[in-house]
């Protein structure tokens, strides 16, 4: 294999100078920022990844790249996140009792401080995917962070809506993996480990279910998200490469996330996890109680055969436009599903487009 790509590295934005910010949230955990800068911007760019993947959704040196396009066309200024969920720290494949809740509360706010410290008032978007963009909509939301000049929210924001299959596997996934196999994280790596180890066991039975290729983190990813074959995204949009080294991109992932989720399903929209809780006072019950009120303009991507949030976007378009008319807008991606407007051999020209376009249209 003398062509492997290496993991967690920049090697997929070649001409930026890249900086790395480490900071601390306020109840203890390390997170880091990444710059890739080609000059001074006023209009700063945040990318923010979803759970179980990590900043690298956005640099994979394979395609072209989302950290990349938006450097060419003009947003010279762009920074990754890599918050609790990611896939570069150990937190979520620890045991944990975090929420969606400790991330609005917590980290966005930190890194946002840390960012504002280098690019002062100039105009920040963000662009965030899957529970990164659950989360962060609720941080906005509650107005643990201000000053957003635009969020992109790609597959889900405010309202996770799941496909019935998937709210079986939430309602009693968690605990028949938890208490029953005794699993306390899934890993699409499961294949690679020792015979007969329960992880392995897992990873042999669910692709007995899986018949449409033959990678079996492939078929785990399907397992761990939505319902589908597969769920993530259309094979069809993935390079070869990419398709084969999914457990590169989409790692471990703990199983507590899931319950948070499960609880915003059945609320119909995101709700606070703990609502009795003191230490998250600061949080709304629910997250779409000031929806009037926040004057960030959302993009809501929603791909079509999205089999993980389904039409999450698209409802809640219906009630932001409710809320606040002609704010927000909605952008549907014919034959995309949740990941691939992220990571697809052609996002570059069926998605990344609408993002700047949107961009230009709120920036400078
Ligand atoms: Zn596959």
């Amino acid at each position: 294999m003398g062509n492997k790509i290496a993991r967690f590295t920049h090697a997929g934005v070649p001409d930026a100078d890249i900086t790395v910010h480490p900071f601390a949230t306020e109840d203890g955990l390390g997170l880091e920022l990444t710059r890739f800068t080609r000059g001074e911007s006023d209009d700063v760019v945040l990318l923010v990844h979803g759970l179980t993947s990590a900043s690298d959704v956005f640099i994979m040196p394979e395609h072209r790249n989302l950290a990349t396009h938006l450097l060419d066309s003009g947003h010279t200024d762009v920074w990754a996140l890599d918050f609790r969920m990611s896939g570069r720290f150990p937190y979520d494949t620890e045991s944990h009792r975090y929420s969606l809740d400790d991330i609005a509360l917590y980290d966005f706010p930190a890194a946002i401080r840390t960012l504002r410290s280098h690019i002062g008032d100039r105009r920040l978007h963000v662009i965030a995917h899957c529970l990164g963009a659950v989360s962060f909509s609720m941080s906005l939301f509650a107005g643990q962070v201000a000053g957003i000049t635009s969020l992109t929210c790609n597959s889900v924001s405010l309202t996770p809506r799941v496909p019935s299959f998937a709210k079986l596997k939430l309602g009693l996934g968690t605990a028949f993996l938890e208490y029953v196999v005794g699993l306390p994280y899934i890993d699409p790596r499961f294949a690679d480990a020792p015979a007969f180890t329960r992880g392995w066991m897992l990873s042999k039975a669910v692709s007995l279910f899986h018949r449409e290729c033959d990678v079996p983190a492939c078929h785990l990813q399907s397992f761990q998200w939505g319902a589908g074959k597969p769920a993530m995204y259309e094979h069809r949009n993935l390079l070869p490469v990419t398709h084969e080294r999914v457990a590169d991109i989409c790692g471990a992932s703990g199983l507590h996330y899931y319950r948070h989720v499960r609880k915003m399903v059945q609320a119909g929209r995101a709700v606070k996890f703990a609502p009795g809780d003191e230490r998250y006072a600061a949080l709304p019950r629910d997250y779409l109680e000031r929806a009037a009120e926040v004057e960030t303009p959302l993009l809501l991507l929603a791909p079509e055969n999205n089999k993980v949030f389904t039409d999450s976007n698209i409802y809640l378009h219906g009630i932001l436009e409710r809320a606040a008319p002609g704010r927000h807008e909605l952008r549907t991606l014919p034959g995309y599903g949740h990941l691939d407007p992220l990571i697809g051999k052609d996002a570059h020209l069926d998605v990344f487009p609408h993002i700047v376009d949107f961009l230009k249209r709120h920036g400078g």
